[in-house]
């Protein structure tokens, strides 16, 4: 199946690196050079992925990213242009899915590019399999549903993203086991993230805002200070 990713960059000889080379790798692409089009091209073309730079004129590449949240689940890798890491935790916090600093490579941004659609693609495959023989897992209120890649809190479905729902399952499958936010980077994310360990941190508030009665006391995702976290039995 042909996936088809949209690059949202201001400047058009990287834009046109960028879809020249995707193109190369087999994919159809989609160009926007500020980010009022990149977000109208977001929500109507429903693009499998999207490369979004963050300065742009206009609106901003986080504004868009907030903006194409609200309405869609879409794999998003932000572009930043400087070793910021408040900008990498940011982005995060937005909703986007990944990051992958300037300068990188096109070899790297493939690479990320190929890792972000595997794991939406099987996301929307077990989404269309019928729900009978489910693997389950349920703690007080929480059900996380590992083949529908769903998670609901007291039957109802909670809207979490990819790598919320990834780091929630890897947690619960061994609870009580105390992760280092070095291994869950390793085991969650799957490649080097420049030790930032801090895009755990990030994550793991952002899930306790969603399944969490009070965020500042959890119950499910414990923090062992000076050491990681752990998934409550
Ligand atoms: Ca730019």
């Amino acid at each position: 199946m042909e996936r088809t990713i949209l690059v949202i960059e201001d400047e058009q000889n990287i834009n046109d690196i960028l879809t020249f080379s995707l193109g190369k790798e087999g994919y159809k692409t989609l160009s926007a050079l500020d980010g009022v089009k990149g977000l109208e091209m977001a929500l109507t073309e429903h693009p499998d992925l999207i490369l979004l730079d963050v300065m742009l004129p206009g609106l901003d590449g986080w504004e868009v990213c907030k903006k194409v949240r609200e309405q869609s689940q879409v794999p998003i890798i932000m572009l930043t242009a400087r070793e910021d890491e408040v900008d990498k935790v940011l982005g995060l916090e937005l909703g986007a899915d990944d990051y992958i600093t300037k300068p990188y490579s096109m070899r790297e941004l493939a690479a990320r590019v190929k890792a972000n659609l595997r794991r939406s693609t099987a996301a929307a495959a077990v989404q269309d399999t019928p729900s009978d023989n489910q693997d389950t897992i349920v703690s007080g209120d929480l059900t996380i549903n590992i083949d529908r890649y769903e998670v609901s809190k007291n039957g109802t479905v909670i809207d979490i993203t990819l790598r919320e729902f990834e780091l929630l399952r890897f947690l619960a499958q061994q609870p009580g086991k105390i992760f280092s936010r070095e291994k869950l980077l390793e085991n969650v994310w799957g490649y080097e993230y420049y030790g930032d360990v801090r895009t755990v941190d990030v994550t793991v508030r952002r899930l306790r805002e969603k399944i969490e009665d009070d965020p500042s006391m959890p119950k499910y995702i414990i923090t062992k200070r000076g050491v990681g976290y752990y998934f409550n039995k």
